[in-house]
């Protein structure tokens, strides 16, 4: 299969299903070599069945990205059969536990900063010494609206996005110099086994009514996703690296404003204060 992806080799995490199935079947046909990682290795391979009826070329190695071996593993892996990475997608992810602090589990809470959080900092640890050596890659982390205001009884999950949103700005500033880029992105409100997680179970009607109000009001198409990490895999958005893409984003026209959209610090997090007092300054700039 050829496509403007043609030679370049991809690695999806969490490829097995939902949004990460959809991002490793458009890069697919788009012409990458895919690789794609999760847990269960039953999901992977249908998925690389479907890639490879289709056309496209692709490898699955099981893995948790939560454990630092196994993902330093899948990349050298990758590396040895595909070639060096040229887009790293972390997308694997998971809800947190739903309910008030005081009533929800302490290890689910941390399970999701292990997943949500630390998975994405161990991949993007796995790829970059490659990536930064050749002067070359992009890293796509699947965030979040959830990171960018509080969620109330499910704050292990907003709290990881909100995380995500940050350390993506923090490997943008710190790569920027050797032309490497990355984004975080929201994917919409998308019908997944993690939407049916939410709707599915007492907790999730009861604490996340919001949720389903969401995907009763409109699903957002799974493709959408893959669309935006297309593009910005293309470069075509380097100039936004380290910011908050939705895609319901018209990300091609921020795209041709990137200038303006840095110099104005947007599309990040940011403290806001009272017009009296003076903003915080970064204490990395001058
Ligand atoms: P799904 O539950 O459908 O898929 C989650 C994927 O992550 C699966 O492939 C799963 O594979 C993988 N995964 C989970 N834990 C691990 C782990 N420890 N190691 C490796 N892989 C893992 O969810 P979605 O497709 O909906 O979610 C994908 C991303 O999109 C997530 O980051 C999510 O937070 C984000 N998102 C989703 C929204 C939605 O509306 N659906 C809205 C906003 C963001 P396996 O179980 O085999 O390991």
């Amino acid at each position: 299969m050829t496509g403007e992806m043609t030679g370049k080799v991809v690695i999806v995490t969490g490829g097995g299903r939902g949004i990460g199935r959809a991002i490793a079947e458009g890069f697919a046909a788009a012409g990458a070599a895919v690789a794609i990682t999760g847990r269960s290795a039953a999901h992977l391979e249908e998925t690389i069945e479907a890639i490879r009826k289709a056309g496209g070329a692709a490898l699955a190695f099981p893995a948790d990205v939560t454990d630092k071996a196994a993902v330093q593993a899948l990349v050298a892996e990758t590396e040895r059969q595909l070639g060096p990475i040229d887009v790293l997608v972390s997308n694997a992810g998971i809800e947190g536990p739903l309910g008030p602090v005081w009533e929800i589990d302490t290890d689910a809470w941390r399970r999701c900063v292990e997943v949500n959080l630390i998975g994405p900092f161990i991949c993007a640890q796995a790829v970059l010494p490659g990536m930064v050596a050749r002067r070359s890659g992009r890293i796509v982390n699947v965030g979040s609206g959830g990171g960018l205001w509080a969620v109330p009884f499910d704050t292990g999950y907003s709290t990881t996005k909100a995380g995500l949103i940050r350390l993506t700005e923090g490997i943008a500033i710190e790569c920027e110099p050797h032309n490497v880029y990355t984004w975080v992105i929201h994917p919409g409100v998308v019908h997944t086994g993690m939407s049916d997680y939410v709707m599915g179970t007492e907790a999730g009607r009861k604490w996340l009514p919001a949720y389903r109000e969401a995907l009763e009001r409109g699903r957002t198409p799974v493709e959408w996703a893959a669309e935006l990490c297309l593009f910005l895999a293309s470069g075509a958005a380097d100039g936004l690296s380290g910011c908050f893409l939705s895609v319901n984003d018209d990300y091609r026209a921020l795209a041709a404003r990137a200038k303006e959209i840095k110099d104005g610090d947007m599309y990040t997090l940011r403290l806001k204060t009272h017009p009296t007092q003076p903003p915080p300054r970064p204490f990395q700039r001058a």
